[in-house]
């Protein structure tokens, strides 16, 4: 593979008439590179590379090359000198996998459960993470047992778990037909998935309201860790307001999703979303999240959690219609820290615009003011 470090491309494929690109870094620039065949190594087409420019976001030197004029259906790679690419599809069907790829991978994130060899091939592997988990300053356990492992660690975090719920719940909401067209052909459909992150979500919430950041162990494991294999004592760590943000927006738009399935269980999710909205509404004074001392797992620190916390209200504004939550909107909608742009796990302004332009009701002086957000 040492010859690919050198080049980068869209692994999955292209549709004929998308824009095609690939990257050469430093040390494979040529003046120009080649499309070949697969299979018979004919040289189908070739293009220029443009002058290498310093890329600030890689720290590389790099020349992107432009292939979209080619848009022949087949198998193809890509030669670059002595560089080669691995060889990539261009068809109409390249992306068909995606979604129910997505989905499954899911599914083998799951912590709490075995994983059976049938269902998860070389990622199976017996329960993990199953043990009871201390509460960070405190002698006293409880159960945090559940939900998806976090991208590269075993770590299971409230606030990059709300985004996933919303962004999966939201394409549910908005392309119900092709969503369900695409679940994966192993493993459950989509909303039987976020259902088991949901209820580990569920479990991180304390009486009071308020949701615990995060449940890892002190620090991440070595690289060749399997999850079974990672048997330090798990913490939860304390409870912060962007979690308590997130949760109340990701549960209470869970609770529309899931009350057509499961009335009880939506009440549940509704019920749990507003009492984080109390919690929240007693603690408006609090500092944003930071790893406590001898806490060395991703932080997921944020700063300012207003915008979590104007995508709770306005979320919540939608789902329940109730003025107390059209009052907080409007309230807070005066912070500019609400207003921060973005659909990612740190700046979430974007996803409570969204939410109250589909409100019911909407002041036409907001209204105009998300649309402009
Ligand atoms: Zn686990």
């Amino acid at each position: 593979m040492e010859q690919n470090r050198k080049m980068a491309w869209n692994q999955l494929g292209f549709l004929p008439g998308a824009r095609k690109e690939v990257t050469v870094f430093e040390e494979g620039i040529q003046s120009g590179f080649e499309i070949r065949k697969q299979g018979s190594d004919e040289i189908v087409a070739s293009f220029d590379l443009p002058e290498a420019t310093p890329n600030a976001d890689t720290g590389n030197i790099c020349s992107r090359g432009d292939f979209s004029a080619f848009q022949e259906r087949g198998s193809f790679y890509l030669q670059a000198g002595e560089q080669k690419s691995e060889p990539f599809t261009i068809g109409e069907n390249v992306y068909d996998e995606v979604l129910s790829e997505l989905i499954y991978m899911l599914h083998l994130q799951r912590c709490g459960c075995e994983l059976t060899k049938e269902e998860a091939g070389d990622f199976a592997h017996p329960s993990c993470h199953d043990t009871p988990a201390r509460i960070y300053g405190t002698d006293e356990t409880m159960d945090a047992t559940g939900g998806w492992h976090d991208a590269g660690d075993y770590g299971r975090y409230i606030v990059p778990a709300a985004k996933t719920v919303v962004d999966l719940l939201m394409a549910y909401e908005h392309y119900q037909e092709v969503m369900e067209k695409n679940n994966p052909k192993k493993g459950p459909a989509l909303l039987d998935e976020v259902r088991y992150e949901i209820d580990w979500m569920l479990k991180m919430q304390r009486a009071d309201g308020g949701v615990y950041h995060k449940v890892t162990c002190a620090s991440f494991p070595d690289m060749d860790i399997m999850p079974e294999e990672e048997r330090e004592e798990l913490i939860v760590c304390p409870v912060s307001n962007a979690s308590t943000a997130c949760f109340a927006a990701s549960l209470s738009l869970a609770s529309v999703i899931y009350r057509e399935k499961d009335a009880e269980y939506a009440d549940r999710l509704l019920k749990a979303a507003e009492s984080a909205y109390t919690y929240l509404s007693e603690h408006m004074d609090a500092p944003g999240f930071h790893n406590p001392e001898g806490i060395v797992t991703g932080e997921y620190g944020d700063e300012n959690w207003i915008d979590d916390y104007f995508w709770a209200v306005t979320q919540l504004y939608q789902v329940t219609g109730k003025e107390m939550y059209h009052d907080a909107v409007k309230k807070i909608i005066g912070d500019e820290r609400a207003l921060s742009r973005g659909l990612g796990w740190e700046w979430c302004g974007s996803y409570g615009a969204l939410a109250y332009l589909e409100a019911k009701e909407t002041d036409a002086a907001l209204r105009e003011k998300m649309l402009q957000f």
